[in-house]
């Protein structure tokens, strides 16, 4: 389990170079709901090698289960060799066939991250735009969300601007998670309006003012982290990679815990790992997760407002002392819960108040030249160089792109 990454590279390429000797790769779609002792029994896999991780691993394998595309490499005679699941954005499990048996493990999923920008004048619509000249729906929906508060979307009219700086991951030559919005800008009556992010992945307004947004209350009345939220890392004494796909917040047993938004609880049962857990469906296609309850309250199917008990915290599950574990979901996507949790009503100050400022001024005068020179519409790619002809690419590096 603890063998270190270039051997399982290795290993990796020798099982695909079984691939010309009758084996064949298959990609197919996770089903909703299956989970990872389901499929390994499908195989007629032991669940006992799951018993063999620890617990932050045992844990990441009850976030399979979400609808992506998987791997597997299965033999001329049906024997599956190796099975790679995405769990989260950023891990994927491997489960490969040795001579002793299957083994499981955490590995990292290859993908690369870029970031684009998009200089748009109003068509018909910002949303409609962007689907009809981006095509990219989940882009429309982030960019609305974003705006919302800021910009009264009814005032728009043809030829306003707007413009988007964004990250996507991309896996396989296809989007991974939601697009992840750097800057965006709406104009409407001559103003252009910004909104940016800052590097603690909160929306501020052009003088760092925090933005109203459909914030998450606390899930217990004071927090405590004792482990935060981890995409993924190495960790330098396992040597391996690792991930938490939540925040840890320490309590005592039998503290209250508290429905982060309204919603309805579209899970309330024991999960494997996770114990004893509660999921609250909420608008917006974000669910949130309260796991390792010492007791459960809140009833699958029920209505739960903001701030209502719907449990009490304890240790169920995978889990070595008493706490919540309290995940948070976009689409399916795990992220991390902070980003939405409202610690404080103010802006941002000192420092982190001045490079914010500073990167916003970058960012808007580069926008506000390109428009001004009257560039036309434009999408690219600001790392892909296939996707900008040699001579616009110029243009914006000089333009301190
Ligand atoms: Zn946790």
């Amino acid at each position: 389990m603890k063998k270190i990454i270039f051997f399982k590279i290795g290993l990796l390429i020798i099982i695909l170079s079984t691939f010309t000797f009758g084996a064949k790769v298959q990609y197919s779609q996770w089903k909703r709901g299956l989970s990872l002792e389901k499929y390994l029994s499908l195989h007629n896999i032991s669940t006992d090698i799951l018993s063999m991780l620890d617990e932050d691993d045992g844990l990441l394998v009850e976030e399979v289960g979400d609808t992506r595309d998987y791997y597997e490499l299965i033999a001329s005679n049906g024997v599956l060799l190796q099975s790679l699941i995405p769990v989260g954005e950023e891990l994927q499990l491997h489960l490969f066939r040795t001579p002793e048996g299957y083994n499981v493990e955490v590995i990292p999923i290859a993908y690369k991250k870029d970031t684009y920008v998009a200089l748009l004048l109003v068509d018909k619509s910002p949303t409609a735009d962007i689907i009809s000249k981006i095509k990219y729906r989940k882009l429309a929906n982030e960019f609305t969300k974003v705006l919302k508060n800021s910009v009264n979307f009814r005032s728009i009219h043809k030829n306003d601007k707007m413009a988007i700086v964004y990250d996507q991951k991309m896996r396989l030559g296809q989007p991974v998670g939601s697009p992840d919005i750097k800057v965006a800008m709406l104009e409407s009556k001559k103003k252009k309006n910004y909104v940016f992010q800052h590097s603690d992945g909160k929306y501020y307004d052009e003088n760092g003012n925090a933005l109203v947004q459909n914030y998450m209350g606390k899930p217990l009345s004071s927090l405590r982290i004792t482990s935060p939220f981890t995409q993924r890392r190495f960790h330098p004494v396992l040597k391996r990679w690792k991930a938490h796909l939540g925040v840890d917040f320490g309590a005592k047993r039998g503290t209250p815990i508290l429905a982060a938004a309204d919603g309805r609880v579209v899970f309330s049962g024991w999960q494997g790992g996770y114990g004893n857990v509660i999921k609250i469906q909420h608008p917006d296609s974000y669910v949130t997760l309260y796991a390792h309850q010492s007791r459960l309250k809140a009833k699958q199917g029920e209505q739960v407002k903001r701030g209502e008990v719907i449990g009490y915290v304890g240790s169920t599950g995978r889990s070595t002392g008493s706490h919540l574990h309290f995940g948070l979901y976009k689409n399916g996507s795990p992220m991390n819960p902070m980003q939405l949790v409202k610690f404080s009503t103010g802006g941002l100050t000192g420092n982190s108040k001045n490079s914010y400022l500073n990167r916003k001024r970058k960012y808007t005068k580069i926008i506000n030249t390109i428009f001004d020179e009257n560039r036309p519409s434009y999408v690219w790619n600001t790392v892909n160089k296939r996707s900008v002809s040699p001579s616009d690419k110029k243009y914006y590096q000089n333009r301190g792109w």
